[in-house]
């Protein structure tokens, strides 16, 4: 399975997004706490052509050039990533609409999008002689860790809500890793991970309060682009948690239009959450999310982040891009589950049902026009959640 990764990084530092302070790549890193932001990778764009693409890589290091891992001995790799784009033309006759487009992530090692935040950090951890890493989890990311740390034999902790599925519990157990299980949602969890790293020197790997899960995720931009012939999407839409993979492609997009890869209009981004946990829907009215705000578990387990650590990159990539925020119910994200299910042949997760049903209530708002091309993520794997 393992593929040689031919071309080296371009990384050359790390950025707090806020005030541009710079941060060493040869050292372990975790925030700009600066400013109390995520870190984000620069690269030396200006050597990087689309020939670096490696298109004999059928996984997303084939951007290894645009991804931080410096020396490929330290690739940990499960094949994640370079999952297949649909063209779902029934549902856009049913729903008059040009054209809708899914992109499944079902399909990757671990069954969620998760793999790919968590092959890049977990290679970066190789890399940096990490031993132990905890991560928060509201399940998905939980199983990834486990499956890469254990490829990787680096040890690890999971920290899970207790409500969440047998199935994403005993991958973990299977794994090799160690899992504790906590009443409440992934907030509590973040705290917990909080202790062990004080109290025993784990890293903590928490969603972009480690620069490199953030890289992962941002070839989500890539592939879309590059299976779309270089031309982008009017919409896409996105089932936001903690955000990073919105962040991420948004920060695609700015790499590839830096290298003269696309130009043109970017593609408006829309946030999808739920009625029981929609905290970015309350920043975009409020400003902030409310002190009072109090969430409730949902069954799109990865929506049910509280208080997005990254909330402000969030907000910025839905304001710039002129796109906005929508939630939906958990009836409707069974609904939608049916409706695929029973007209494409593909189950969706909880979260990429959320996407669609999301998308219907935008072209009812007239927010998406008949012409416009719309891309939705299915995140996860329906099969997890029993
Ligand atoms: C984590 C997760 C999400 C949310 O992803 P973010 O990039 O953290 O916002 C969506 N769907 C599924 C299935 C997930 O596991």
């Amino acid at each position: 399975m393992e593929q040689d990764i031919a071309t080296l990084s371009t990384i050359t530092h790390l950025y707090c997004p806020s005030c541009n302070k710079q941060y060493s790549i040869y050292s372990l890193q975790t925030f700009a706490t600066c400013c109390n932001q995520p870190l984000l990778s620069a690269y030396n764009t200006n050597q990087v052509s689309k020939e670096a693409i490696d298109t004999s890589i059928s996984s997303m290091w084939r951007y290894a050039a645009l991804l931080p891992l410096l020396d490929e001995s330290n690739l940990v790799s499960l094949g994640e990533g370079w999952t297949p784009t649909y063209n779902l033309s029934k549902t856009a006759g049913k729903l008059s609409i040009d054209k809708i487009l899914l992109k499944d992530e079902a399909l990757n090692p671990t069954g969620s999008f998760k793999a790919r935040g968590i092959s890049a950090a977990v290679s970066k951890a190789k890399e940096l002689d990490i031993a132990h890493i905890v991560i928060p989890t509201a399940g998905n990311a939980g199983g990834a860790l486990s499956a890469y740390a254990a490829k990787a034999g680096i040890a690890a902790t999971v920290i899970m809500p207790k409500h969440t599925s047998e199935t994403l519990k005993e991958e973990c157990r299977l794994y090799g890793a160690e899992l504790i299980l906590l009443d409440g949602l992934i907030d509590a969890c973040g705290k917990k991970a909080g202790q062990l790293k004080q109290e025993k020197g784990y890293f903590d790997m928490s969603t972009l309060k480690e620069p490199y899960r953030l890289e992962g995720k941002k070839t989500l931009g890539y592939e879309i682009a590059e299976q779309l012939n270089w031309q982008l999407p009017d919409v896409i839409i996105y089932p936001t948690g903690g955000g990073t993979g919105l962040i991420g492609m948004w920060k695609a997009f700015g790499e590839m239009r830096e290298m003269g890869w696309i130009n043109g209009k970017l593609p408006r981004m829309v946030v999808v959450q739920t009625e029981n946990c929609n905290p970015m829907i309350q920043a975009l009215q409020y400003g902030a999310i409310p002190d009072s705000y109090i969430a409730t578990p949902s069954k799109a387990l990865g929506l049910a982040v509280p208080r997005p650590f990254a909330k402000d990159l969030i907000l910025e990539a839905v304001r710039t891009s002129n796109g906005t925020a929508i939630c939906v119910s958990e009836d409707e994200m069974e609904q939608g589950i049916h409706e695929i299910a029973s007209s494409e042949g593909i189950l969706l997760s909880p979260e990429g049902s959320a996407t669609y049903m999301g998308l219907k209530k935008l072209i009812e708002k007239d927010w998406v026009k008949e012409d416009e091309t719309v891309l939705l993520f299915n995140t996860g794997s329906w099969y997890k959640y029993r």
